[in-house]
Parts: structure tokens; sequence; C-alpha cells
């Protein structure tokens, strides 16, 4: 299995299943109904149902029009109305997409409600859909949940398998490479990442699927236990470096909101 992006919005990216064999395809926080209807009509296929990953409106807003049409199951989060939402799913839960297994992480942080969806697949690389949790150089907002919530998200995301393919539903890379650059800037890997993201920006090109290796190298919010970057995030914020990881992880995080 693998997944499709449709760009929606300013920057969102509504993924859907892309299997050549099937009439049918699913869409992951399709906040847009119009771009999966387009596609949908153009490639002769119909929608088997959705999967949400938390409850903004960039995420869910072309449910209700989708869930119509095409009468399909909603899986997602328990917090959503059931008119919305016809599976609601917690931690532990699992859903079949096609053949493949997805498991439900809860990773409240970005809001209370967040799920991940985490698939290890025959002959495929592991499959991660992690919304506005975990974005390639970044993580999600802290809207709702707690540092120590994200904290608590990240260092479960970072042990799954290094070659699990990421996908995350923005394009903030290069955003995020700067301030991971303002505070990391010695760290080669992020520099041979931000110059490949880089390059696919300027053809246009999506940066995602991101991978667990590459967001344990690179990403700040998954190296909030390398004493450089708490000291970088610090200096950014002229504070002393914190010297325990919720508070380090904290200070990442301000730092990246006020940068
Ligand atoms: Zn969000």
């Amino acid at each position: 299995m693998t997944f499709f992006p449709l760009p929606a919005f300013n920057d969102n990216y509504i993924w859907i299943t892309n299997d050549a064999t099937q009439k049918t395809i699913w869409a992951v926080d399709p906040g847009d109904a119009q771009v999966v209807l387009d596609y949908c009509q153009n490639q002769h296929v119909t929608l088997a149902g959705i999967l949400l990953t938390h409850h903004h409106k960039d995420h869910t807003g072309g449910v209700p029009e989708l869930s119509a049409r095409f009468n399909c199951p909603v899986y997602g989060p328990a917090s959503l109305s059931p008119e919305l939402v016809t599976h609601p799913l917690t931690q532990g839960d699992s859903v079949m997409v096609g053949q493949t297994e997805f498991m439900v992480l809860e990773t409240p942080g970005h809001t209370l409600d967040h799920l991940c969806y985490f698939a290890e697949a025959e002959q495929q690389d592991p499959i991660l859909l992690c919304g506005d949790t975990l974005f390639r150089g970044g993580c999600g907002r802290l809207f709702e949940g707690s540092p120590a919530q994200m904290l608590n998200a990240m260092t479960r995301l970072r042990e799954l398998p290094q070659n699990t393919q990421v996908y995350c539903t923005h394009e903030y890379t290069l955003a995020n490479y700067r301030f991971a650059l303002a505070i990391d800037g010695h760290n080669a890997a992020l520099i041979a990442a931000n110059n490949e993201a880089q390059a696919l920006r300027d053809q246009n090109i999506p940066t995602i699927p991101s991978s667990i290796a590459l967001e344990t190298q690179t990403n700040p919010f998954m190296r909030f236990d390398w004493q450089e970057v708490v000291v970088g995030a610090a200096a950014l914020l002229n504070e002393q470096p914190a010297q325990d990881l919720i508070n380090g992880f904290a200070q990442i995080r301000r730092a990246k909101d006020a940068f």
C-alpha cells in the first residue's frame, strides 16, 4: 500500500490510498471535499472510507459532503460528533484499510483528541499517518495539550521502526528547517535534509513522506534530549537551558513559536 498526496488549501495534503488494482480509495483528513471529488471523478474511483486524525476544520471540513456522497465509514477520534465519525476510535483499536491493518495511537498535544495510525504491511516499509502531531522537521503547535504530552508523543513515535514512512498533513518543511538550523546548525544530517527539501520545493514536489530515521536525526522535537538543541533553543529565548526533559522540550516549542 502506498499513499498519494492531494494538495488542499495553502499547504495541506489529503493523503489517499494509491492502489492501481482497486477501484476504491481511502482518504485521510479530507478537509476539502472538492479536491477528493475531483480526484474520484478523474480517476473513476469511489471513496471506501475516511480516516481522521483530529478535529481541526482543515482536516474534517470535507467529511459531511464526502460521507453523504459515498455513504462510507468515517473513523476518527471519539470526541467528534456521531454525525461526523461513524466509527470512534481509541488507543489500541485497529482499522482495516483495504488489506492493511492500522493500529490507533493516541497522541494528545496538538489537540487533546489527536490520533496517529501505524501499520506494518508485508514487503514494504511501515506506515505512519501522523496528522498534525509530527511534521518533517517539526511538530504541531500545542493548541490544547501540554509539552509533557507532546514529549510523550515524540518519544513513542521515535521508537517506531526507523524505516517507517511518515505521512504528515502539512508542507511546513522548509520553515521548520529554518528554525532547526537556527538551533542545531552543525547537524550535518539536517543540513543535507534541508538541501534536499529545498531542491524538491524548487520543483514544487512534496517533501513528504519523511521517515522516522530522518526525523530522529534532524527534527529538533525528536532531538529533545540532545544538549545542543536545548541550548540553542534557550539561546534564542535569552533563557538558561532547562535542566529536565519536559522543560527542555517546552523551551524548544516556545522558541519555535516565537521564531
Ligand atoms: Zn491541526
